[in-house]
């Protein structure tokens, strides 16, 4: 890719209220340019000062960054310390009776628990794993419904010194086997069953399923956490339930000690753009990332209650939910459920009764439930939050004014969040005392964070032309390697083309005249209309800002005279038009998109589904969508899939 062409202009600014600003932890812009300044300076000692600061260490270390085996680098590494301390124990002198989390259930039950509880039970449970010969270095499935167990579970491990690679508890037995497999692990945690939308959810019986398949031979135990009064087919030997494994076990469990390049845990991607990738990560560095992240992109405040809808089997859920909130001491809420049942109010209900103050939810969430009731939030009384986030996919400047003004009343600051799997910490984001916001755009790197925008031969791109985005300095909670795949993980990130230096994002972007990133897409998703290079972002917010449409994803297919023509799927506001209804609707949207953004974008087919094909965190997989409309069979990886009936509806032709 050299560059690519940029069409949408999104004009619209809003700057934190002065307010805001004035009780923000980093206030106004000259405050987030000195630390900017500082960490360009000195940047080891930037970062340095800020792992002593923020980190408890049983040892300090002596030296910040070993790059002399670069890619591979290491932080902070003769440093010794343990993440599950860092989470509980050090809270407990001044805040043990302090709510960590307030958990609501499926069905609307709340159960909330004190720091000084939570790290009672992450004691217990540790000691009940030890009781299996679990020891530091063990891989340990966690494929649980969320709660506070599915959070004590990867606490224990992590106060053990076992890597925990938690899967998504909607994934199917092939794909819990497909990650046992390759971590290698002794150990499944997971529970009888899960209830989400007020209906059960078969774990205990898929990972059955999935112990009797090739691959899984590593796992020793499973321990089952009994969440409803369902039964559980057992394996005698092998099986064990968590309330009988934690009985008698002492309440106090000394942490093991690690250094700082000890793998915290393994997580699994998206599997947006190909096969998962196994990211591993380090226990310094990506707690650092965490924990102040947390602090500066929420600008959290030790009253504040914050929720973070994302599910512990993804990234935010172990940044911002396992570790950057408890890291801190704060108070968090913890939902079992789906933001639909049991009627679309639900989140704002639940915002309402918690008082939450900082909001931090996906772009797909909010299309739904603009989709399914975007005068919903005006019957609640939202006037507690101050800060609304997003993050996992570019929103839509349409769905971030809803979000803006119908949600946060037009006075809590978005921070839309960019970052991912491998990067373990939010990167470009806005501070928002500081940093005034643009619907669409994630603004401006936090301090310390070196990203950019380059084209092939790694020279930086002028403004409002798009290309590579790279992070180009190595940087604390970084993913450290892809799990028993070190060739994967250098030709992956740090690809000889830029002489293996810069973080190879796999996003494209672009840059305006104030240095704002806007992310255009995925790299593999690039459009080459008439020599023109497009992203996917542009012409998808182009089709939602029209307000019949509720969601769209573009994709290419080969033209004879255009190289690539555009293709969008559409889902409406209002049901799946069929015959001439779509027809019409179809050369609507196509005026469309030529009026908002230019002739070069318009699509020349159009297809509407009552959905799009998502991965099981909520992001469109658009290669899936590049082969429906080359008319060609699906043979790719699918296993993260969501909801494959769709794949059909949308192969239909108008
Ligand atoms: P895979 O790597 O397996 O294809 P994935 O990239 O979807 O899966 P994640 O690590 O969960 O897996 O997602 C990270 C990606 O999500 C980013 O690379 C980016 O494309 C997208 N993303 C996340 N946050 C934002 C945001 N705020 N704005 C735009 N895009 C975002
Ligand atoms: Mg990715």
């Amino acid at each position: 890719m050299s560059t690519l062409d940029s069409i949408l202009k999104e004009t619209r600014s809003f700057a934190p209220s002065d307010e805001f600003r004035r009780k923000a932890a980093i206030s106004g812009m000259e405050a987030y340019n000195a630390l900017c300044e500082q960490a360009d300076d000195h940047y080891l000692s930037f970062w340095g000062d800020l792992a002593r600061e923020l980190i408890t260490w049983k040892k300090p270390f002596s030296r910040v960054l070993d790059d002399s085996q670069a890619p591979f680098f290491k932080w902070f590494d003769d440093g010794v310390l343990n993440a599950s301390y860092n989470c509980l124990d050090r809270h407990l002198a001044a805040n043990a009776n302090k709510i960590a989390i307030i958990f609501e259930a499926d069905d609307g039950d709340v159960t909330r628990v004190t720091y000084a509880e939570l790290h009672r039970r992450v004691c217990q449970f540790a000691n009940g794993l030890k009781s299996l010969g679990v020891a530091k270095g063990d891989r340990v499935v966690v494929y649980m419904p969320m709660g506070i167990e599915a959070v004590v579970a990867m606490q224990a491990c992590a106060r053990i010194g076992a890597i925990h690679s938690v899967v998504f508890g909607g994934f199917s037995a092939g794909a819990v086997r497909d990650r046992i497999q390759d971590a290698g692990a002794t150990v499944v945690i997971t529970a009888n069953e899960g209830l989400r939308g007020g209906k059960s959810v078969p774990l205990k019986s898929t990972v059955d399923e999935a112990l009797t398949l090739e691959g899984a031979e590593s796992i020793k135990h499973v321990v089952v956490y009994q969440r409803t009064n369902g039964g559980a087919d057992w394996t005698d030997g092998r099986d064990v339930w968590w309330h009988k494994l934690i009985e008698g076990q002492s309440e106090a469990c000394e942490p093991e000690w690690m250094n700082a390049e000890d793998p915290l845990f393994i997580l699994y991607t998206s599997g947006s753009t190909g096969k998962p990738k196994g990211i591993q990560h380090s226990t310094a560095g990506y707690l650092l990332g965490a924990i102040n992240s947390f602090r500066w992109v929420f600008d959290y405040k030790p009253n504040d209650v914050f929720w973070c809808t994302a599910d512990v089997g993804w990234i935010t859920g172990h940044s911002y939910v396992c570790y950057g909130p408890l890291a801190n001491g704060a108070t968090q809420v913890i939902f079992e459920g789906v933001p639909t049942y049991p009627d679309a109010g639900r989140f704002w209900r639940m915002i309402e009764k918690h008082k939450v103050s900082i909001f931090y939810t996906a772009p797909t969430a909010i299309r739904s439930l603009i989709k399914l009731g975007a005068d919903l939030p005006k019957q609640f009384d939202l006037s507690s939050l101050r800060v609304l986030g997003t993050v996992g996919e570019p929103i839509n400047p349409e769905a971030w004014i809803w979000y803006y003004e119908t949600v946060g009343g037009g006075r809590c600051p978005i921070v839309d969040t960019w970052w991912q799997t491998e990067t373990g910490s939010a990167m470009i984001a806005p501070l928002p005392g500081a940093v005034a916001t643009k619907p669409g755009s994630c603004t401006l790197p936090l301090p310390g964070v070196i990203a950019d925008i380059v084209d092939e031969s790694g020279a930086q791109v002028e403004p409002g032309r798009g290309g590579f985005l790279v992070i180009k300095k190595p940087f604390p909670s970084l993913v450290r390697t892809i799990w028993n795949d070190p060739d994967r993980f250098k030709k992956t990130y740090f690809p000889d083309e830029f002489n293996g230096q810069y973080y190879l994002a796999g996003d494209s972007a672009n840059r305006d005249e104030n240095g704002y990133f806007w992310i255009m897409g995925r790299i593999d998703d690039v459009l080459n209309v008439s020599g023109h290079r497009l992203g996917t972002m542009e012409i998808e917010s182009a089709l939602v800002a029209n307000p019949l449409v509720a969601e769209a994803a573009v994709v290419g297919k080969p033209h004879d005279v255009k190289g690539e023509a555009v293709v969008a799927f559409v889902v409406l506001k209002g049901a799946r038009p069929q015959g001439d209804a779509a027809k019409t609707v179809a050369a609507e949207l196509k005026n469309w998109v030529a009026h908002e953004i230019g002739k070069i974008a318009q699509p020349d087919d159009i297809r509407f589904g009552e959905n799009l094909p998502k991965t099981r965190s909520g992001k469109i997989m658009r290669r899936l969508l590049r082969s429906i409309a080359k008319g060609e069979e699906i043979t790719q990886d699918v296993s993260t899939l969501e909801n494959p009936q769709i794949l059909q509806q949308l192969q239909q032709p108008l």
